[in-house]
């Protein structure tokens, strides 16, 4: 199966994820978490990246696509994947398109309120990356990761107006994708304004319709 998880930042694109690629069997691509590694580790990519995620901008498109590329030939995704914040534009829903056909997107629908609530109180362990919610999904031990024991924080690009330039760049710039992909109808809209919970429950119901 090859699976993108389309949907504004906060909606839970990686939180779904982890059961998704789980139980299909095919791994989770998040190019979120692969920027952050390359901006941990200094690495060229990184370094151009870092500014541009800060202010909650997307990172170039040839940079993100060359990326993507060289992940999506190895061994691992020859089955097919999972990705989660891949392709945000169009001029990468194209390249993603060239590199052979999608098999299901599932767009997280979730009103900008609610988006901007949820991403107050999320928290992030900047070792392992593992993401906290304080109300929905917090640690055993307050502000400390349950897998590293490493100290919790704010992501710089969860601030309330990061999060609404963030809302912006997806109203712009990765909402075109919904018509996009409606058209080769492989598109199948989630409703994801409820809890983790009804989330899951939601996208259960469209892949056992899918599975039929
Ligand atoms: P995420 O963790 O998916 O919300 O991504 C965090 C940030 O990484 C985004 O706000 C962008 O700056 C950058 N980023 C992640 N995925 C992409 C992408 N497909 N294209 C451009 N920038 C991206």
């Amino acid at each position: 199966m090859k699976i993108v998880l389309l949907g504004p930042p906060g909606a839970g694109k990686g939180t779904q994820a982890e059961w998704i690629s789980a139980e299909y069997d095919v791994p989770r691509i998040s190019t979120g978490d692969m920027l952050r590694d390359h901006v941990a580790r200094q690495t060229q990519l990184g370094n151009l990246a870092r500014q541009y995620m800060n202010e909650g901008k997307l990172v170039p498109d040839d940079v993100v696509i060359q990326m993507m590329r060289e992940r999506l030939e190895e061994e691992d995704c020859r089955d097919g994947f999972l990705l989660d914040g891949y392709p945000r534009t169009l001029y990468q829903a194209q390249a993603l398109d060239e590199a052979g056909g999608l098999d299901l997107v599932l767009y997280l629908d979730v009103g900008d309120e609610e988006i901007v609530q949820r991403m107050s109180g999320r928290r992030i362990c900047p070792r392992c990356g593992e993401v906290y919610h304080l109300v929905n999904d917090p640690p055993k031990v307050e502000g400390i990761c349950d897998k590293c024991g490493f100290t919790l924080k704010v992501r710089e690009d969860d601030k309330e107006s990061t999060v609404r330039k963030r809302l912006e760049v997806f109203r712009l710039q990765t909402a075109p994708l919904i018509s996009f992909y409606a058209s080769k109808d492989i598109l199948r809209k989630v409703e994801s304004s409820g809890s983790i919970e009804e989330t899951t429950a939601n996208i259960r119901t469209v892949l056992e319709d899918l599975e039929g």
